[in-house]
């Protein structure tokens, strides 16, 4: 883990699969005495604006999101930073994303209806909370395993991924995407910049490699679920390429991850590399990167 930790780079809220409201999310990382932090809820700015209002003096919130996206076959969950989350292109983007999110719950309740397990798409939009009261919020599939836990179809929200949820499961299926280019194009015409997230979870390291020469301002090094070993090497890697090596915590609250605010992330100068480098796309296209 980069030492200390001074700025949280991944955190979900309500608005997607976090268990807790920006504004709380926020003050968890006061308390864990953080100079920084940024929402990347999936698919949705929608709490941005919430945790900006939240922000006290000493702890900047960084606007951001983490996009579903999908490069040669791969999907590739894109880190937003320092966007404008009122840019009309990107909130269309992601209102198109969501309202996909809610058709493909459908479908894995018809699913898991077809194998004898009574849940309702109602059942997981009230977990999801995703009607009414709080637009621009994704449902996912941690909502859709808590439905199964409360009908006692699975033990956990692990336990509902690996029967029911996951790739190759009966009742999985996957997610609109937006291509990386589109998504990178979004990121950067609404003033910010793109870091590939947790790369060592699903990405072979050419692929990664490929993708923060050509398209990122950086990688995703320090992530709970990565190695030590993991870490280091992508610090390495990112070092090596030029891009920023970022992190935090993938926080999603209790049950729904296991890390708390601020276990891991970077530091404050590592936010303002990033700032700069959304400074540069914001003066003008850039060099064009070669690959
Ligand atoms: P979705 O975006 O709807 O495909 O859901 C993906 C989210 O589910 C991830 O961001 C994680 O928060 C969570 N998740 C993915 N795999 C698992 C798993 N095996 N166990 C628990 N949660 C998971
Ligand atoms: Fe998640
Ligand atoms: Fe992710
Ligand atoms: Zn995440």
């Amino acid at each position: 883990m980069a030492n200390p930790v001074e700025a949280d780079l991944h955190l979900h809220s309500h608005y997607s699969d976090g268990l807790y409201a920006p504004a709380d999310v926020v003050a968890r990382g006061v308390a864990a005495g953080l100079g920084a932090v940024a929402l990347t809820d999936h698919d949705t700015v929608g709490g941005v604006e919430e945790a900006l209002e939240a922000a006290p003096d000493g702890l900047e919130v960084i606007p951001g999101a983490e996009l579903s996206s999908i490069y040669r076959d791969r999907p590739i969950h894109l880190l937003a930073y320092f966007i404008d989350h009122t840019d009309p292109d990107l909130v269309a983007a992601l209102e198109r994303l969501q309202k996909e999110r809610r058709l493909r719950a459908e479908r894995i309740v018809e699913r898991l209806v077809s194998l004898g397990i009574p849940v309702t798409l109602e059942e997981v939009l009230e977990i999801a909370r995703a009607e009414g009261d709080r637009p621009g919020s994704s449902v996912g599939r941690p909502h859709i395993a808590e439905a199964l836990v409360r009908h006692g179809s699975a033990t956990g929200v692990d336990d509902a991924f690996q029967k029911y949820l996951r790739r190759g499961r009966p009742a999985y299926v996957p997610k609109a995407c937006l291509p990386l280019a589109e998504a990178i194009d979004l990121v950067h015409r609404s003033g910010g910049v793109s870091v590939v997230a947790h790369p060592g979870l699903n990405l072979p390291d050419s692929a990664t490699r490929e993708l923060a020469r050509k398209f990122l301002a950086g990688i995703e090094a320090w992530h709970p679920k990565h190695s030590p070993g993991q870490q280091s090497a992508f610090d390495r890697m990112a070092r090596n390429l030029g891009v920023v090596a970022s992190g935090g915590s993938d926080y999603h609250g209790p049950g729904r991850s296991r890390h708390e605010v601020g276990s891991c992330g970077v530091q404050l100068s590592t936010v303002e590399q990033l700032r700069r480098a959304a400074r540069a796309h914001d003066a003008g296209p850039p060099a064009a990167r070669n690959g």
